[in-house]
């Protein structure tokens, strides 16, 4: 490896050590006398100053020479330099061309020029050169982790589970179908059915983090068609046991990222507010009020619109949950209550904007599993291989599924999903 340190590792006391970094040749000013060349880094930036009466003249002709953004290793001597970029500045012995750039460039990395979001994400290798960029997916990676590092505490196994599949998990939304040597396959909309699966299995707490893809034709800021899912599902656990857990897991990611991506949330001009415990939960019924003094128009059993999310949500204020669903508006495997079947064990939570993840207590029992699928217009004995594991020792069980794009951009305040994704796929998008 050539690299010996990134430009954020380097510090003043290291006055008089020889270095090498690498990165992209982020800005070059000529003064005559003195010539600035600005290495940008995963990390951060670093300053190399030639100085033109005592620098060898190669490594002048060689940086004086340099295309923006083209790819450098730097071999030089760390000098103190308080006005400089993490205060020194580097003194170079060989300045080594990796990659070159071609210009005019594709678009603006300095963050000077406003690119609108399409045309960043054409480019989206230039955009992820850009600071703010970087802080969102440097983000997303601290929430992943933080995810896998609460989930794993609480006791749950992480699985991954096919995504080429023979059925439709639920009806309702729309699958991209594919061809399966001579068949007909789709890509899976959810995990849900084999989750359940590994509760037959004995597998007790299992999550998966993983793609879900949704053949939905609207075009929204919050709807993408391939999107990650965090799933969990839980044996013996009620649906307010998995509630809990949620709302706990989403506090440990607020806080692990205040704590941990203080650094990314500067770039990115924010302060996070971690959210109190516990959240509020409010009925569907109660729901339905707070839509119905605003105004406007909503029937018993419709589920909530856009507008009718964003009026709970200013209404309340803070993450919320919805419970106590219509059971004909939620899918088949959310468990009736025994004395009220029209209402279900399901839950919505809520950030103010939209909705962040669905869960339930599920049916466990074969009889009612069945009669549940059917009630929903669905074909039973395509669910097959789903409907034997209750036949043969279900546990009853819980779990939900966590948008975590929709996490991450109602964390940040991030107005367009795609803006948290490397290669968003929607209706438009299927490159890069
Ligand atoms: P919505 O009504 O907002 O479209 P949904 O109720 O259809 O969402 P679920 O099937 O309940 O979605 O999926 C669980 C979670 O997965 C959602 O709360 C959301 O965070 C995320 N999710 C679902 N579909 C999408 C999508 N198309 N794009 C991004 N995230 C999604
Ligand atoms: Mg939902």
């Amino acid at each position: 490896m050539i690299r010996t340190h990134y430009s954020t590792q380097i510090t003043p006391e290291m006055d008089g050590s020889s270095v090498t970094i690498c990165g992209w040749a982020h800005e070059i000013r000529d003064l005559g006398g003195i010539t600035f060349l600005i290495v940008r880094d995963r990390e951060g930036l670093a300053q190399v100053t030639l100085f033109k009466k005592t620098i060898d003249k190669n490594v002048l002709d060689i940086v004086r020479g340099l295309s923006r953004e083209s790819v450098v290793a730097v071999t030089g001597q760390v000098k103190k330099e308080a006005k400089a970029p993490n205060g020194y500045e580097l003194v170079p012995m060989s300045v080594t061309v990796l990659g070159k750039a071609e210009s005019p460039l594709p678009m603006d990395t300095t963050g000077k020029v406003d690119a609108d979001l399409d045309t960043r994400l054409d480019v989206r290798f230039m955009d992820m050169r850009r600071p703010g960029t970087k802080a969102i997916f440097r983000i997303r990676h601290l929430v992943l982790k933080s995810v896998r590092e609460f989930l794993d505490r609480e006791g749950f196994i992480e699985i991954i589970t096919p995504k080429i599949v023979a059925t439709a998990t639920e009806g309702g939304t729309a699958l991209f179908p594919m061809t399966y040597f001579e068949r007909e396959a789709f890509l899976n909309q959810s995990p849900q059915l084999f989750k359940q699966l590994m509760m037959s299995g004995g597998f007790d707490r299992v999550f998966e983090i993983g793609p879900i893809f949704r053949a939905e034709e609207h075009d929204t800021r919050k709807h993408l068609n391939e999107a990650i899912s965090i799933d969990t599902e839980a044996s013996f656990l009620d649906h307010e046991d998995v509630m809990v857990i949620l709302e706990n897991l989403i506090v440990y990611v607020y806080s692990n990222v205040a704590e941990r991506g203080t650094e990314y949330l500067k770039t990115l001009g924010m302060e996070l507010k971690i959210p109190d415990l516990p959240f509020k939960r409010i009925t569907y019924d109660e729901a339905v009020d707070i839509v119905r003094d605003s105004g406007e128009q909503i029937e018993w059993g419709d589920d909530l619109t856009t507008e009718s999310e964003h009026t709970i949500g200013k209404t309340i204020g803070e993450h919320y949950f919805i419970v106590d669903w219509p059971t004909k508006i939620k899918p088949f495997y959310a468990l009736p209550y025994e004395n009220k079947p029209e209402i279900c064990r399901a839950f919505d939570l809520m950030h103010p904007r939209m909705e962040l993840s669905s869960g339930a207590q599920r049916v466990h029992s074969y009889e009612l599993l069945r009669s549940r699928i059917e009630e929903q217009g669905l074909y039973a004995d395509g669910f097959d291989f789903y409907l034997k594991a209750f036949r043969y020792g279900m546990p009853p069980h819980s779990g939900w599924g966590l948008g975590l794009e929709r996490l991450i951009m109602t964390m940040l305040g991030i107005e367009n999903i795609r803006e948290v994704v490397l290669f968003p796929r929607d209706r438009r998008r299927l490159s890069p």
